[in-house]
């Protein structure tokens, strides 16, 4: 599989997802406290123009006349879970939509879930998005959005997964420069600690981040340490198998520290079972990881099982038994078709 890359459209400009610079380059300010002052607005969440109270009455209608608005995309639906979960679909500029969702735990910790393309090119067996097709790539612009949108709803929010539509490493430039915006010490101030990438196992895209950051939290969706189970299951494994896959995860582990999270969707009639655990168990040396086991989603028309209770806890105790740091993850947001692999239910219903 080649790696897809689509670009935004590139017809307009939209403020909020630039950094202080471009902001005074693209409002033609010449001073750059102006420009501070406009960041500091939108890293706030302002939704326009008209509420940079501080900014001068003529300048605020020149910026609304030079951009028409400060975001590029809309809320079209908001759904919410009785169990707290958020689902919004945004409308983009150009008309097509994604999801984003925001999980809040037992704990209280908020995470927003973004989109990082309109869709997905990768094709995964067991998710949603992958069944629908591939789009195109976000701009910065329409992921920050999501954050902005969520915390508009939400308030304050503490961490970011970008686990929801689309593969981050096939748009890696927008997701850095998200990344960048979400982790700036003068606007939102982020810790890249609480901010995670997760791949399907874009193996360039993985030592790119290796070799260039930023130092992030990296999860990858392994699913099974079974090479032709992996291949069936989500066609990337065909273009970088797992011995690629491992070797750039060595390779990123060596050059951050970090430990690696490794997502297992826990099919109930294909990888939960203690064969597949010896397999993973064995796959797993010497990386330092943490499994999450996400047991899988029912989503209408995709043909696997949920996997028992019983399964979920024999195939989490035989790993955890032997050393492996092993986080159930809960079913959050599954009324709402917000959970993992659900996202795009929606955007189905719209076409
Ligand atoms: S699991 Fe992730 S990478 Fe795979 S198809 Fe779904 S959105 Fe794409």
């Amino acid at each position: 599989m080649e790696a897809v890359q689509s670009d935004s459209p590139p017809f307009l400009v939209f403020l909020s997802g630039l950094d202080t610079k471009e902001i005074e380059q693209a409002c033609g300010l010449g001073e750059t406290f102006r420009a501070k002052q406009i960041y500091s607005w939108i890293a706030k969440g302002s939704p326009s123009f008209d509420a940079m109270t501080n900014l001068p009455k003529e300048l605020r209608d020149r910026l609304g006349l030079r951009f028409g608005s400060l975001r590029s995309s809309s809320i079209s639906t908001a759904l919410e879970d009785e169990d707290g979960s958020l689902k919004l679909q945004i409308r983009l500029r150009d008309g097509a939509a994604v999801e984003c969702v925001l999980l809040e735990d037992i704990e209280g910790r908020k995470t927003a879930c973004l989109s990082s393309q309109v869709g997905c090119p990768m094709g995964c067996q067991f998710c949603r998005t992958g069944s629908l097709g591939f789009l195109r790539n976000l701009g910065p612009d329409e992921i920050m959005e999501q954050f902005y949108f969520l915390k508009e709803q939400r308030g304050f929010i503490s961490n970011v997964v970008f686990m929801g539509m689309g593969e981050p490493l096939l748009n890696l430039e927008a997701v850095r420069k998200a990344v960048a915006l979400l982790s700036d010490p003068e606007g939102l101030g982020m810790s890249l600690r609480k901010i995670t990438i997760s791949t399907s196992g874009i193996v360039p895209g993985i030592l790119d981040l290796a070799e260039h950051g930023p130092k992030l939290r990296l999860a990858v969706s392994l699913t099974t340490a079974d090479e032709a189970l992996r291949s069936e299951l989500m066609p990337v494994n065909k273009r970088w198998g797992l011995a690629e896959l491992k070797a750039a995860l060595m390779e990123y582990q060596s050059k951050t520290k970090e430990r690696i999270t490794l997502e297992l969707v826990l099919l109930g009639d294909k990888n939960a079972d203690q064969k597949s655990a010896e397999k993973l168990l064995g796959w797993i040396s010497p990386l330092k990881v943490q499994v999450n086991i996400i047991p899988w989603n029912s989503v209408p028309g995709l043909p696997f099982t949920e996997p028992s209770k019983a399964q979920i806890k024999a195939f989490s105790e035989y790993l955890a038994f032997r050393g492996i740091v092993c986080v159930q993850r809960m079913h959050r947001g599954r009324g709402v078709m917000g959970a993992c692999g659900q996202l795009g239910d929606t955007l189905m219903a719209d076409r």
